[in-house]
């Protein structure tokens, strides 16, 4: 089924929260699409842990915690989210609406689009093994396992060796339900920081996760499924590992995919836009954000906050089809009510 609205916000990453923020200022509601399972873009995918020191106002805060701060702003707003979902497509309509694809199904028909999609959508490395791609959402899953999967009596494989890898690995096997887990990996040394190190350690010597050191090669099948990995180790010997399911975590890369085949005017796989509302070639598109360039762009978080704040106002000029006036959130009533703020005490006699 078609949802019609007014605007659509691709990527949830720093700008696109506060682009929903500043067209939540404007009245209008936006959806969120993003194809990471949760908010937050290159802060919280790439840095969450390390400081950020200039973000107006703020001295310092992790990745994490720009993006936690940025979702408490724009909660009053309630976006309608769609996370784990990726744009596939976006395609201008006869009568000047655009309708965008995603890859769960939906379909949606929209008067304007931010695209805020940094420097592509993060999406799971995945393996370069003939013939496996038949299983991925059966017995294969990148990065974790489906949400509400029951692990009993299974024999697991979790493939890589970074610290989602290990985590993964041990928390499974800490769940004490599978029947077996193995943690795949080339080579017997993993990045991941100590205490989580020594945890895998213990469940190693207890007989609880074994490691694997060896890279896939091949898989066997019998029937339907997938039986075993054939896995070529050190030695140069190459055997079968059996199991039920892999869990593959070979982290995430970031893929400017389709909007390259959006028709929108390109440079350098930049979205060209103007800098007075970042509109780009095509009407009713906005580009904000990492994804754009302009005359002096300079790729910063604060700089996509200012780009995210004029798109917002030229959608809603053009939505209305007239001027719209500048308001103050301290002042203006209007945004109070949008913000859902007590209004601000009229200043007390003498003060
Ligand atoms: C290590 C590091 C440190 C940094 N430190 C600073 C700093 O101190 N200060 C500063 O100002 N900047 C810093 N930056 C830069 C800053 O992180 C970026 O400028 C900022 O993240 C850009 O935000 P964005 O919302 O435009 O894009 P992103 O943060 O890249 O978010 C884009 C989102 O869009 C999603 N997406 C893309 N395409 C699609 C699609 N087709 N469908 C669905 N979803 C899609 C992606 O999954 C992603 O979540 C740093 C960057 C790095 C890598």
């Amino acid at each position: 089924m078609t949802q019609e609205t007014d605007a659509v916000v691709i990527g949830a990453g720093p700008v696109g929260l506060f682009q929903v923020f500043q067209l939540g200022l404007q009245g209008i509601t936006a959806h969120l699409i993003d194809a990471l399972p949760h908010a937050g873009g290159q802060c919280v995918e790439l840095y969450g842990d390390k400081p950020i020191y200039d973000i107006p106002g703020i001295p310092v805060c992790t990745g994490r915690e720009l993006a936690s701060l940025l979702l408490q702003q724009i909660a009053p707003f309630k976006p309608h989210w769609h996370l784990n979902t990726l744009v596939s497509s976006l395609a201008a309509q006869p009568d000047g609406r655009l309708l965008l694809h995603t890859s769960a199904g939906a379909q949606l028909l929209t008067r304007s689009v931010f695209i805020a999609a940094g420097v592509g959508a993060f999406v799971p490395r995945t393996l370069k093994v003939e013939g496996i791609e038949r299983f991925v959402g059966t017995q294969v899953h990148y990065q974790s396992l489906p949400a509400g999967f029951d692990a009993s009596g299974h024999n697991i494989v979790v493939h890589g060796g970074d610290e989602p890898a290990v985590a993964r690995a041990v928390e499974l096997a800490e769940q004490g339900r599978a029947a077996r887990i193995c943690l795949l990996h080339r080579r017997d040394v993993f990045q991941a920081p100590d205490a989580l190190l020594q945890r895998l350690q213990q469940l190693r010597d207890a007989g609880r996760i074994t490691v694997e050191a060896a890279q896939i090669t091949g898989i066997d099948v019998s029937g339907e499924r997938l039986t075993a990995l054939q896995v070529l180790d050190a030695e140069g010997a190459t055997r079968a590992l059996p199991l039920d399911v892999l869990v593959a975590v070979l982290g995430i890369s970031p893929r400017l995919g389709p909007i390259a085949d959006w028709g929108i005017a390109m440079d350098r796989k930049q979205l060209v836009v103007d800098a007075e509302a970042f509109r780009t070639s095509v009407p009713g598109i906005y580009a904000v954000g990492d994804i754009n360039t302009y005359p002096g762009k300079r790729k910063l978080i604060l700089c996509g906050f200012h780009e995210a704040t004029l798109a917002a106002f030229g959608a809603a000029e053009a939505l209305k089809g007239d001027k719209v006036a500048l308001q103050y959130t301290t002042t203006s009533p209007r945004l109070h009510q949008l913000l859902g703020v007590a209004p601000a005490s009229a200043p007390s006699a003498g003060a």
